[in-house]
């Protein structure tokens, strides 16, 4: 069995407790993994703080932070392969993608290196002739980062990188379910030559471990991503230190389809949306609104690519879907699927949960025209696709509009000006037309309502872990005047 430890004032421990991992693939137990709890949470953040405010972090200069950042970023690119087998076997998503995901992980470091010497203070044009002022921008602090189990190596480079761009130091809070490769990659920053306590990584359960961390009185911000539950109990945790946070919830997200989008490309989008990472995506394009008339044409594309997909190990190259991370998920994807059933929701393809070790449920998609189906109003996580169609752009539009959610939306269509309207009308953080499912370190991200707020990737991510301060400067040898009188 392999042993994890957890990485705290750049030492590698054995935690509080001990837990197992298993393997989703089989059910079986396949790694030891360190539980930190209130204690370890506390020596993490005192790190932290220590190396934010005394350590040798806090004097390099912005430049050097980014040769770091380099440093890390080839460190990523080298291990790729050995990280990417971890992920895979600890969260059972297909090692076809974790190889390419965490390949592009080294880039999103990159990114932020480069980024680490161009974060710039300012001078203000004071309307004082007596005064110079200026705005430096400062490390936020000490930043909580608290990550869930899909892509845990990508959840948290588009926070760490940032932040040590801004010169934060750091927690990270690994999930509890499928921590190795965070844990691996400790061994990375403390290759690349962080200081101690600048990242700490770490991982238990969210009660004992996350919450202690979120109400730490030494956190400044919490960058959160997760479900929209635990961000309220992160939010009122927050209460007690007053953190900043930035949440990246979960989502329902709509995929439209006009009749003249070109649909052999928009299926291939749609199986890519759904059915990619077993439907364990944020970005999940989880309802599919497409128009009436070329419904059952598309319909029956998708459902002939969703019975060619190849479901198995998902450490076998060859494998396109594999299994869920956990049994709870699997359960939660199978009783969602039973219920939307029994509130009238028509089975196109999958539904049954396959006589197989491991935590498998097939590609499946729900008709649900005409039927109030839970399983358009909830997040499944899971391979599951719920179909409604539209007469019109307006019906299209409201259906899309139709959750509480905001995280992403894809439109597929040939018309140039419906597309413009629609990119303006969707009420999501990211609006994909002509595809779906693309991301870069360049372009931000991030939700509207209950898909949350702040943004991660892009410039401004990295000004988010900073905080201004405003220095005044009075530049006349004469005496300060009337006291009495604010200037
Ligand atoms: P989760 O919310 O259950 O757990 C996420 C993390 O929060 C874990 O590390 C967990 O231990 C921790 N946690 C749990 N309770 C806590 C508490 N009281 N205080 C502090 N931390 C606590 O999420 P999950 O089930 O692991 O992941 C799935 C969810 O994540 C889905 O809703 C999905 O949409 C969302 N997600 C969002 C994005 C995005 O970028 N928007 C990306 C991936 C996943």
């Amino acid at each position: 069995m392999q042993r994890f430890q957890s990485y705290i004032n750049g030492e590698f421990l054995d935690g509080e407790a001990r837990f197992q991992s298993i393997d989703p693939a089989t059910g079986d137990v396949w790694a030891d993994m360190p539980e930190a709890r209130e204690a370890d949470v506390d020596s993490a953040v005192n790190a932290a703080e220590r190396a934010l405010y005394e350590g040798p972090w806090a004097r390099l200069t912005a430049t050097q932070r980014g040769k770091l950042l380099y440093k890390l970023a080839d460190l990523v690119a080298a291990n790729a392969q050995k990280l990417a087998e971890l992920e895979t076997h600890d969260t059972g998503k297909i090692i076809r993608e974790t190889s390419a995901q965490i390949a592009y992980v080294a880039d999103y470091y990159r990114y932020y290196a480069g980024i680490a010497d161009k974060i710039e203070g300012s001078y203000l044009p004071i309307d004082k002739p007596d005064m110079d002022v200026w705005l430096r921008r400062e490390p936020i602090g000490v930043v909580a980062m608290v990550v869930p189990w899909n892509s845990q190596l990508f959840l948290s480079a588009v926070k760490i990188g940032p932040a040590l761009a801004a010169g934060c130091t750091m927690v990270v809070k690994a999930s509890e379910d499928g921590p190795a490769p965070l844990l691996e990659f400790a061994r990375l920053v403390h290759e690349a030559g962080f200081p101690a306590g600048v990242v700490n990584i770490l991982t238990g359960f969210g009660p004992s471990c996350g919450a202690a961390l979120a109400r730490h009185p030494k956190v400044a911000h919490i960058a959160f991503t997760g479900g929209p539950e635990t961000a309220r109990h992160i939010v009122r945790n927050s209460a007690e230190n007053l953190a900043s946070t930035s949440l990246e919830l979960g989502g329902k997200s709509p995929f439209i389809v006009f009749a003249d989008a070109d649909l052999e490309s928009a299926a291939n989008a749609q199986v890519a949306g759904i059915f990619a990472a077993t439907g364990q995506s944020c970005v999940a394009g989880s309802r599919l609104i497409v128009e009436r008339s070329v419904k059952d044409a598309f319909l029956s594309i998708l459902k002939r690519k969703a019975e060619a997909i190849r479901i198995g190990a998902p450490l076998d190259m060859a494998t396109e879907v594999g299994p869920l991370a956990t049994k709870r998920q699997q359960d939660h994807v199978a009783a969602l699927v039973e219920k939307s059933v029994g509130s009238g929701a028509r089975l196109v393809v999958g539904g049954q949960r396959p006589d197989a070790d491991g935590y498998y449920f097939p590609p499946t998609i729900l008709d649900c025209d005409g039927v109030a189906s839970p399983s358009l109003t909830e997040e499944f996580f899971g391979p599951v696709l719920s179909v409604v169609s539209f007469e019109t752009e307006a019906e299209a539009l409201k259906l899309a509009n139709d959750t509480r959610y905001g995280l992403a939306s894809g439109v597929f269509t040939q018309n140039l000006t419906r597309a413009h309207r629609l990119m303006k009308g969707i009420r999501a953080g990211v609006v994909w037309v002509n595809t779906y499912r693309a991301v870069s370190p360049i372009a931000p991200f991030g939700g509207f309502g209950l898909s949350g707020h702040g943004r991660e990737g892009g410039i401004a991510a990295a000004l988010d872990y900073t905080r201004t301060k405003t220095i005044w400067l009075r530049t006349s040898d004469d005496p300060i005047p009337d006291p009495f009188v604010m200037r």
